[in-house]
């Protein structure tokens, strides 16, 4: 039987729809809707994509989104100061800042200039350190989707052996951290690994977040793991698609995610429940 489909369109769509919700009911009695601050520096074609969609799906939801798109010439100092401005916006619960930004810009610096209460993509280094200890605020928006898109599919997480292919600071390393508070054993593998088919077998839920098609063959998989493909590639025929070969995995898989239309709309969709968590905290 072929494994169940984790569809990340359907349910980041019940998400939103939620959120929408939530909005509606609390903004008039607050006298503002949620609002989320998008900055973009420079012109890369998949980040203009990436902020639209995020402004697009908080307009949607009743959210006050603002896109600020700044030259590539913006130097490091001017987009701080954009920062601090929207730090001091009561307007503005989230500011999220496109990654990747121009070479003269060190990302760990602006992430640093992102006041923590409103750093709703949950990189800022108080917020990673909050996820390290339990006690997680913002939760970095992919994983995030991940551990949703598993309880989706009631993946028996406690005890259950897990593997994390790719270990970045923004979804490998801080999915760990969640599955591992969720009680699975985890194992976090990166470009070192030595022997990857081995310490993927042993998964009963398998995550990719690599940026490599095909990396993930269905000699790899143990029947009937939860399959989450986080990885987003640009084939030479100008389609999408993951980490995961999907349509020789999707045999031996117990659930597995597409792409695109698996974690892609989940990552939005969480966008908007942390902006909407951050309007709370702000309106108490
Ligand atoms: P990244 O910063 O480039 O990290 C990639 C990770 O994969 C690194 O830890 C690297 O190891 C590891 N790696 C590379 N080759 C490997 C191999 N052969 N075997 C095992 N591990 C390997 O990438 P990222 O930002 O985490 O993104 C990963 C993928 O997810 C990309 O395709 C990206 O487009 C996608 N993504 C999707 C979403 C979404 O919303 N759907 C969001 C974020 C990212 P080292 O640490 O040793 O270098």
């Amino acid at each position: 039987m072929p494994a169940r489909l984790i569809d990340g369109l359907a349910l980041a769509q019940s998400i939103r729809a939620e959120v929408k919700n939530e909005v509606a009911q609390k903004a008039p009695a607050v006298g503002r809707a949620p609002g989320l601050a998008v900055i973009l520096v420079g012109e890369n074609p998949a980040s203009q994509v990436y902020v639209r969609n995020k402004v697009k799906a908080c307009q949607e939801a009743g959210l006050h989104s603002q896109l600020i798109e700044l030259p590539l010439t913006t130097s490091q100092s001017a987009l701080v100061a954009e920062i601090d401005r929207l730090n001091h916006d009561r307007t503005i619960d989230g500011i999220l800042v496109q990654l990747p930004l121009p070479d003269h810009i060190d990302d760990h610096v602006i992430i640093h200039a992102i006041s923590p209460e409103k750093d709703v993509d949950g990189f800022h280094p108080a917020n990673a350190g909050a996820l390290l200890i339990g006690r997680p605020r913002f939760r970095p928006c992919t994983p995030y989707a991940v551990m949703r898109m598993l309880a989706s599919v009631q993946a028996p997480l406690r005890g259950a052996e897990a593997v994390v292919v790719g270990a970045s600071n923004i979804v490998g390393k801080p999915l760990a951290l969640m599955l591992l508070q969720a009680g699975s054993t985890i194992t976090l593998c990166n470009s070192k690994t030595q022997n990857l088919a081995e310490k993927t077998r042993r998964a009963d839920i398998l995550v990719s977040a690599v940026g490599r098609p095909k990396l993930i063959t269905a000699d790899m998989v143990k029947p009937g793991a939860v399959v989450i493909d986080v990885g987003i590639n640009r084939l030479a025929n100008g389609a999408l698609a993951g980490d995961v070969d999907f349509d020789a995995v999707r045999p031996v898989a117990g659930a597995i995610s597409p792409v695109p239309g698996g974690v892609g709309p989940m990552t939005i969709a969480m966008l908007l429940v942390n902006t909407l968590e951050s309007f709370h905290e702000h309106t108490r």
